[in-house]
């Protein structure tokens, strides 16, 4: 699939967009939902492209709404939930809009351009909106130590043994990176916090080393999470809120209570700091390996009505209320690779490829 790429992306995409072929592959009762992580603030610049992946710049932001506009019918929330519950039809080529995380981006470059274009969107926040001072995603926040930090030797108790690793370079900080967040993923967010710090120390880096990021203007936007008053601030914009647990870890590697909390309890506190029911959940990080059949099960049992992955594309009516799929929208996207996944042509091109990707689920009813 990598010497293909390439070739899918600079040739075969545009040429399907083009003709509308692409388009044609979307059946009348099929729709699609697609998941952005954040607008990059004005001014901003990335210390490392693999940081900033997920997040789209202002103008791709604008150039894919409108696209969707023109060429497909973008839905809202509410019409998504009640065609869920089987009581409303949807118009051809549905999209849903969402976003994750809760950025402080979401509210100063995102919700600007959704009010220009007249397109709301549905986001999934993390208990950590609950808060005044909210700080920044912990796994975010562990990458720019490790990208920080000078070649040294970290070596941190998990409990079940040490975990010992050199830094290096880029890509060796990208791996020790991703296999700490599903180490620190099993434990509760304040034992987190403690070994996150120990890290810190470990790796020779002073107690402000973040002080940029908490205190510049532009960074505070890429990297701070909307604090409770930002976020009553984006819901009194007309925009649906959804949960994404309490403090985002992977949640398949948790112990079942704490599983549980993260899932049930971002439910309950975030509705009544809203003042409204919360229905959809969104499973942080939402890869097939991070969620199985038990926090599918939990979603359901704890009251929500539907629960989003952040892998797949396009789908139809019986799609499992608690393993709906999505398209994840990444920074490098083109509008005709954007179409490509949006349609469900590009996901059942991987399906031929590459055989189908495991969703847990499809045991779990709606
Ligand atoms: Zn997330």
């Amino acid at each position: 699939m990598r010497l293909v790429s390439p070739l899918l992306k600079r040739v075969l995409y545009p040429c399907l967009a083009q003709t509308g072929f692409l388009r044609r592959q979307m059946g009348e009762d099929d729709l699609c939902v697609v998941t952005y992580h954040g607008v990059l603030p004005r001014g901003y610049r990335s210390p490392h492209a693999a940081l900033d992946g997920a997040l789209v710049t202002a103008d791709s932001f604008r150039r894919q709404l409108r696209f969707l506009k023109s060429r497909y019918n973008v839905i809202s929330a509410q019409q998504f939930l009640t065609w869920r519950q089987n009581e409303s039809t949807l118009p051809p080529r549905a999209v849903l809009v969402t976003s994750d995380d809760g950025l402080r981006n979401t509210l100063t470059e995102m919700l600007p351009i959704l009010q220009e274009e007249e397109v709301t969107c549905l986001f999934f926040v993390t208990g950590a909106s609950l808060w005044e001072k909210p700080g920044m995603l912990w796994y975010e926040e562990l990458y720019l130590m490790l990208l920080t930090a000078p070649d040294w030797a970290l070596s941190l108790d998990l409990g079940a043994g040490a975990m010992q690793s050199r830094l290096g370079h880029v890509k060796t900080r990208h791996s020790v990176w991703w296999s700490l967040v599903k180490a620190l993923s099993g434990f509760d967010s304040d034992k987190r916090r403690e070994l996150l710090e120990n890290a810190r120390g470990q790796l020779r880096l002073p107690e402000n080393w973040n002080q940029p990021y908490m205190e510049d203007p532009v960074q505070q936007r890429r990297f701070l999470l909307l604090s409770l008053t930002e976020l009553r601030q984006l819901a009194a914009a007309g925009m649906p809120i959804g949960a994404h647990s309490l403090s985002h870890p992977v949640l398949s590697q948790l112990p079942s209570p704490v599983a549980w909390k993260e899932i049930a309890e971002s439910r309950s506190a975030l509705a009544s700091a809203l003042g409204e029911p919360v229905w959809s959940f969104a499973y942080p990080f939402g890869d097939p390996a991070g969620v199985s059949e038990r926090e599918l099960e939990m979603a359901a049992r704890s009251g929500y009505k539907c629960a989003f992955l952040n892998r797949g594309g396009r789908f139809g009516r019986g799609v499992p209320a608690f393993a709906i799929p999505r398209v994840h929208v990444t920074a490098d996207m083109s509008l005709a690779e954007f179409e490509a996944h949006v349609s469900g042509f590009q996901q059942a091109l991987r399906r031929r490829l590459m055989g189908p990707e495991f969703i847990p689920a499809a045991a779990v009813h709606s």
